[in-house]
Order: structure tokens, then sequence, then C-alpha cells
């Protein structure tokens, strides 16, 4: 392998802050070179936002490092060491299939991990072949930067790349590699692994470079790793509350998938809800619904809650005010959740002010949503087009008198109706990364190697607040199948 001479000439600007983490973080690993990298998508506005050059990553040697064949000049590549509670149960995981470059350091002072996901068998595989196929590579690029394009916190993709090599899963696929943008990969699950196997310097090291990477505000405080902890609290309630208002089921929420930084990762068996349930689950090993849509805020609060047991060590020298400084912490996630939830629930419905009725309000449409079978996006899509007439739902004198109580609630606010259909349009999306859409997109990408519909789709899910002309046909339902949507998670 060899190195890059001109990292200018790619624009990579890599600083490597992980690696001064005590070693046992990580393993120096370089990716495992492929046979024929061929670049499938590249995205060219976070490219530019990163500092990086449109053209040359698309030349073979930009394609090549995207594969992992070339490693850029300045980068450190490694595999992290993390642990998980995966369906509950505590594992050692690590990187077995990504390798991280390095942090990327933007023109604009920005620094974000850059890490190939599929790139190869690392200390961590467990036996895996440490690849990737393009299916599922394509579905997260897809996702994760229909997220960003709805304002969620989510971790982004940079470029797809084929490798020319096959993955054998239950079928011979065509195997890739993906490029992962994030703020860290720093995960719960790091902080299991710290608090397992590692000192206690270990652990404050981790915690102290978490702290300088994510809060640097408040480093300085008192406390400061409690602060740590409230910090990631509090973002974890802002991200679950967004998944909920959208109707994203992440379905695989295990320690190792949740970030520090309060960003989506791991976008594997996830997917957007269509009707209106509680109990949606798309995710083919999760028999038991533990990630089921209505379940996430408290899948949310146990793994925060599994946070904190590995901070115990150094929240206070007195174990026993640990443990209290912990829960008194952990208690705040139900209430910054539902603050979060219901805020947003009010500008789903063009709510500004806050009256103690809403909350019934709003539960109460949910309900006959869920009676009725109602699609969730396009129930709240057809209330901003203020035409509520064409489904069955809208038929029902339940959803009419619900909705006299709404129109008097607007009528008795300040704001004009005009306002508060505005406000919903900036906050119900008209369109989504639906399931058949996504799965049309990667058909006719891994079987017919067309890529026009995943870029046209793309394209679509850019705006999803533009309530355009074009996007009309991308609102509907799937047909009626009777089979359930099901997402694999042997990606
Ligand atoms: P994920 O389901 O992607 O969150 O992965 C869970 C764990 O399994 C992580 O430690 C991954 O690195 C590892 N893993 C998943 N797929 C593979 C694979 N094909 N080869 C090696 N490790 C894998
Ligand atoms: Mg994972």
């Amino acid at each position: 392998m060899t190195n890059l001479k001109e990292e200018t000439q790619f624009g990579w600007n890599f600083e490597n802050s992980y690696s001064l983490l005590p070693k046992s973080f990580y393993s120096c690993q370089n990716p495992i070179p492929v046979t024929s990298p061929e670049l499938i998508i590249l995205n060219s506005p976070l490219a530019t936002s990163l500092g990086l050059n449109i053209e040359e990553l698309k030349s073979k040697d930009g394609e090549a490092g995207l594969a992992g064949n070339l490693v850029p000049e300045g980068a450190l590549p490694l595999a992290q060491a993390y642990a998980g509670h995966q369906f509950g149960h505590f594992t050692m995981l690590g990187d077995g299939r990504a390798i991280l470059l390095g942090e990327q350091m933007t023109p604009s002072g920005e620094r974000f991990d850059i890490q190939l996901k599929g790139s190869g068998q690392t200390p961590f595989s467990r036996g895996g072949d440490g690849r990737a196929a393009l299916g599922p590579m394509l579905r997260e690029y897809i996702i994760s930067e229909a997220m960003y394009a709805l304002g969620i916190p989510t971790t982004r993709s940079l470029a797809v790349v084929k490798t020319g090599e096959p993955v054998i899963r239950e079928m011979v696929l065509p195997g890739a590699i993906l490029t992962r943008v994030a703020a860290s990969h720093l995960r719960v699950g790091t902080f299991e692994y710290a608090a397992k196997w590692g000192s206690k310097d270990e652990l404050r090291a981790l915690a102290d470079y978490a702290l300088q990477r994510h809060f640097p505000n408040i480093e300085d405080d008192e406390n400061c790793y409690l602060s740590l902890l409230k910090q990631v609290i509090k973002r974890q309630a802002e991200l679950i509350a967004k998944w909920q208002l959208f109707g994203f089921i992440h379905g695989v929420m295990n320690t190792d998938n949740m970030t520090i930084s309060g960003e989506t990762i791991d976008f594997g068996p996830c997917a957007f809800m269509d009707e209106y349930d509680e109990n949606t689950v798309f995710s083919s090993i999760d028999t038991q619904g533990r990630y089921a849509y209505g379940n996430q805020p408290h899948i949310a609060a146990w793994n925060l809650a599994r946070l904190a047991e590995t901070l115990l060590p150094i929240l206070d020298d007195n174990q026993d005010q640990a443990v209290q400084l912990a829960q008194e912490a952990l208690l705040d996630f139900n209430k910054l959740f539902n603050r979060n939830l219901l805020t947003g629930m009010r500008a789903k419905l063009g709510l500004f002010n806050e009256e103690e009725g809403d909350v019934l309000l709003i539960g109460d449409l949910l309900s006959i949503m869920q009676k009725y079978h109602a699609d969730y996006t396009n129930t709240f899509r057809a209330l901003t087009f203020d035409n509520p007439t064409d489904t069955v739902l809208f038929g029902t004198q339940e959803f009419k008198e619900w909705y006299q109580k709404w129109q008097s609630r607007l009528s008795g606010q300040q704001e004009t109706k005009c306002s508060a259909l505005e406000l919903m349009r900036n906050s119900n999306p008209a369109v989504i990364p639906r399931n058949h859409r996504v799965e049309a997109a990667l058909e006719a990408a891994v079987k017919n190697e067309d890529y026009h519909v995943m870029e046209r789709f793309l394209d679509i899910l850019k705006e999803p607040f533009a309530y355009s002309q074009e996007q009309e046909e991308f609102t509907s339902m799937p047909e009626p199948s009777g089979i359930p949507y099901r997402t694999f998670c042997g990606t």
C-alpha cells in the first residue's frame, strides 16, 4: 500500500486525536485493499463542506482512497474498541468491519471522524468477514442523508464505492464500502468497554476526551463528569424526540449504537413508519418488540442508565453519593424527552403557545390515527394542506369531533391561521424515505446497476419541507401486500 504524495490533492486535512487515548482503546489497522473499486455515489455538498476536492475524489486515486486501497497522508487508520449491550446482553464488540482514517479538520474549523465501513477484517471481527454489501451501504447513505435533511442529528454519508468483490450472506452480493462522517464514533459502548476492562485512569481519559470533543464549555465544571452525563442525556432526549416526531424507528438501539454526540448512528434494520402504530417493529430479529417505535424512549433511558453506571467511579469517591447523582441525572431524561416531544407535536399542529389541554388533544389524534391505521406522515401533511378529506380516518365521527376541538384551539391563539399553517409546513415533512421507495431505489442499483432511481430519490429527499409538485408521487403509501415490511440486520 502506498501513501499518497500530495495530501492537498484531495483536501484531506487529518488530525488523529483519538489515537492519543490509551492504546487499549484501539488497534492500529489499515483497511484491507479490494480488487476493483468503483465509485457509485459521492456526496458533493458534504465533500465541499469538509474541504475536499470533488474532482480529485472522483479520479482513480480518489476512488482508491475511498475504497481503502490508498491511505491518505495524515491518516492513522485504526479500529476502535468498544463493548455494548445487544438486546440487553453485554458483549465485547469493537469495529469489526470499519476503520477510522482520522478526523478531518474542515475549512470552518470543525472536526469530523472519517470512517470506512466495510473495509475488511480487524482484530475485532470475531469471525466476520469485515465486509459490507452494496444494498445496505446505499441504504445507510439514503436514510442518513434523508435524516440530515429532516434536521435530525445523524452521522452522514460521503461516498459509496463498490469493491468488485462478492460478499457471502444468504446470497452472494456485491461488496461495497461506505465513507461515514460523524461528530465522533464515541458510543455508550465505548464507556462500557472502559468501565469493564480499563483502569480508572483510562475511564477518566475517555471521559475527558468526550468532554473536549463534544462539550468543551463544561470541561471546567466542578463535577465535569456529572455534567458530561447530563449533556448526553439532554442530547439523547432531543434526538429520540425527533425520531418520534418523524416516525423513525432505529431498529437496533443497542448501547454500542448510541452515540455520546447525540447523533443517530448505524442504519441497520431502521425504517420510517407508514401507518401510525406504537407497536411498529420492522427488524426481523426483534421478535419481542424491544425496539418498537413506542418503546424507543424507554430503551434510550435504559441505555443512558448503562452509561451512568460506567461513570460511577469518577462521579464521586463516595459510591452512595455517586449513585445518587447518577439517579438524579437520569430522572431528567423523561422530563426533557417529554418536553421536546410536546414542543415538536405542538408545532406539527400549528400551536404556538402552551395550553394544558394540549397533551390530550395530541394524544387523541394519535389514538384515532392508530385505530384507523392512518399514515403518520400523510395525516399531518393533509392537516398542513388544511384539507383532511381523502382517508378513512378523516371520514370518521371521532376525527370530525377532534378537528372541531383543534380548530377552536387554533382560533384561540393570537397567531393567524396562516402562520399556524406555515409553522406546520416547517414541521411536517411532505416526503420521508418510505420503505417501498427505498427498496425500489436499491433494487435498481443492486440488480440493474441503474443508479438514476436512487439519485432522483435523493434529490427529492433533500428538501423534505418543500411541498413541491414533483414530490407528490413520492408521498404515496405502499400498495397493501398483506406481508409486513421487514428489515434485516445481516448487513
Ligand atoms: P452493527 O450491527 O453494524 O451495529 O454491528 C455490531 C457489531 O458486529 C460491530 O462490532 C460490528 O463491527 C460487527 N460486525 C457486523 N458485521 C460484521 C462483519 N461482516 N464482519 C465483522 N464484524 C461485523
Ligand atoms: Mg453498530
